[in-house]
């Protein structure tokens, strides 16, 4: 006898998408079968004119977080009730090594945060700010304790220790870890904003141009330099413009061992919102671009180039977003959790530009793959955790912050039309959130220990 059974649902499995009865044995998925055919069950969901698709993974999440002198303000567990409430099931934070710090000490602290709290299943990578002989030498237990990726921002001081970086990547390349790297030149927007702000230009309305595409370009082309002459496999986090985009194709027509991720914001948003108002509100690393850029973005998710659409949720309150007077105090980052998975199913697949198979790769079953947590995470396949989404297709929300569950007292996409919405989010086999209402005990998320990287990840 099943535990739950999910019958009548347009189902996204690794072979396709078709009708599929999904069957639920405690926490795993005991059967995927053809319509009719499941036992009986205890508890029956109906979901005719529905899609099932596999709970989403999103590897790049800043929850209680602390930057610019502040925290974030989602902690673990808003966060996780606004993903879970979304249809996101699991999620990889960075957890932040202090100056001077070990990488240890970095994974207790964010494991302090997290735990009691988290409602959804959590990872971590760390995030390395010194790359010390100590903190190099900790890579591989980092690794053996399920923390199998390591964070890389090329700006705050990056440059002073590009070459204790490559010892770094050398060993973490040997050791398993994938490298997830944030490229951005230091210089290039050093000598954008030092312009900019002797010119008397602070506000948001030049936030842009402080951060021009080929920072990123340049970025992304001594990185792959890097790792390439470090023999270490590189993810690259939130890409935004269309020369990163063909760095990342030639790198990969060379054979190099390279992904890509975007986010949300790059795909539905243009630089013309640093006019509005209340344009602080906007401010990411990379910022905005313009509708060129876009563009490119997109087509790289419908042809492959991008692998990963993750929301580096990172929220704030508007209070606290536009308390700045320049554009280099701002807090940067957004809410978006929540949104992920209707706004890329009604901008994407609902307006044709990428298929139902792609989407769900985009927002789990590649990030599981990448991050070393397949097939526990990121398919609807027999013996694999029960996360799930009963996902209603023609559903229509308008987006209001209010509505939403983050903390965050605005949203970057209110106003929104979105078609299609999640019904039903299921976890571990059971139902945490049901029409955008979250019912489930803080705590209940568990630590995911993550495999290393595999450079066969996509088999
Ligand atoms: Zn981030």
């Amino acid at each position: 006898m099943l535990d739950l059974a999910i019958v009548g649902a347009t189902t996204v499995t690794p072979s396709g998408v078709g009708t599929a009865d999904v069957g639920i044995s405690g926490e795993k998925i005991a059967r995927v079968a053809p319509p009719g055919s499941l036992e009986s069950a205890h508890r029956t969901i109906d979901a005719h004119g529905m899609l099932l698709i596999p709970g989403a993974v999103d590897p790049h999440t800043h929850l209680d977080a602390e930057m610019f002198s502040s925290h974030t303000i989602d902690d673990f567990e808003s966060g996780t009730v606004a993903a879970a409430a979304g249809g996101v099931t699991t999620i990889v934070d960075y957890a932040f090594q202090a100056q001077g710090g070990s990488l240890a000490a970095a994974i207790e602290k964010w494991t302090a945060k997290a735990q009691h709290r988290a409602i959804i299943d959590y990872g971590f990578h760390v995030a390395m700010l010194d790359p010390s002989p100590e903190a190099i030498a900790e890579i591989p237990r980092a690794v053996d304790r399920g923390v199998t990726s390591i964070k890389i921002f090329m700006m705050m001081g990056f440059e002073n220790r590009a070459r204790d970086y490559l010892r770094a990547f050398k060993v973490a390349g040997e050791s398993g870890a994938l490298l997830a790297i944030h490229a951005e030149d230091e210089h290039l927007i050093g000598f954008c904003t030092e312009r900019l702000l002797a010119a008397g230009r602070v506000d948001v309305t030049h936030f842009a141009a402080s951060r021009p595409p080929l920072s990123e370009s340049a970025a992304v082309s001594r990185a792959l330099a890097m790792t390439e002459l470090a023999h270490a496999p590189a993810y690259f986090v939130h890409l935004s413009s269309r020369d990163a985009i063909a760095e990342i194709r030639r790198a990969r027509a060379g054979g190099q061992m390279v992904l890509a991720e975007t986010r949300p914001i790059y795909l539905y948003l243009t630089e013309e919102r640093f006019l509005e108002r209340d344009g602080a509100k906007y401010v990411g690393y990379p910022p905005l671009r313009t509708a060129e850029h876009r563009d490119a973005i997109w087509e790289a998710l419908a042809d492959g180039t991008i692998d990963v659409v993750a929301t580096d949720h990172c929220s704030w309150s508007l209070e606290r977003k536009l308390s700045a007077d320049r554009f280099t105090r701002m807090p940067p980052g957004m809410s978006n959790l929540e949104t992920l998975v209707p706004m890329l199913y009604s901008e994407g697949v609902a307006k044709g530009r990428i298929s139902i198979s792609r989407w769900v790769n985009l927002i789990a079953t590649n990030a599981a793959k990448i991050f070393g947590m397949y097939p526990k995470k990121g398919a609807i396949v027999e013996g694999a955790d029960a996360d799930l989404v009963v996902f209603d297709p023609k559903r229509t929300v308008v987006i209001e912050s209010r509505e939403m569950n983050s903390r965050a007292d605005y949203d970057p996409f209110e106003g929104f039309e979105v078609s299609g919405w999640p019904k039903l989010t299921i976890s571990r086999g059971e139902v945490i959130a049901s029409e955008r209402k979250v019912d489930a005990p803080r705590g209940r998320g568990e630590f995911l220990p993550r495999a290393r990287f595999s450079p066969d990840w996509r088999s």
